[in-house]
């Protein structure tokens, strides 16, 4: 009977083991040690969120601000680093947030960073 319970517990701790590894890994790549290509992605992820919340009212206009000023070097570092492909005015797309551009624009209307060129 006991070497049953034993198997039982071996189990359930093997069953945690793999429930846990997804979430310890996600947490790794969020961390310092992720490329330019994850690096970008959570800065547009967070640019996406700042601008829901703040559509929805969660966040001020002046938090807004700051935190979408400082998401977006994040992401024009991160896109100079090596990440994506570099945009150009041409192209009708803004280079960090991949929004349409009305041509004579000089900034994102999504992002709010500046338009090259
Ligand atoms: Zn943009």
């Amino acid at each position: 009977m006991t070497s049953v319970y034993v198997f039982g517990i071996i189990l359930a701790v093997l069953v945690a083991a793999v429930l846990i590894a997804p979430l310890l890994e996600r947490g790794e790549a969020v961390g310092t040690g992720s490329s330019p290509a994850d690096h970008l992605e959570v800065a547009l992820d967070a640019l996406r969120e700042i601008e829901f919340e703040h559509e929805t009212g969660k966040l001020i206009d002046e938090d807004y601000r700051t935190l979408r000023a400082r998401y977006a070097a994040d992401a024009i570092s991160a896109r100079d680093a090596g990440a994506g492909s570099p945009g150009t005015p041409e192209t009708g797309l803004c280079a960090v947030c991949d929004a349409s551009l009305k041509p004579e624009a000089r900034f994102c209307s999504r992002c709010g960073s500046e338009v090259a060129g």
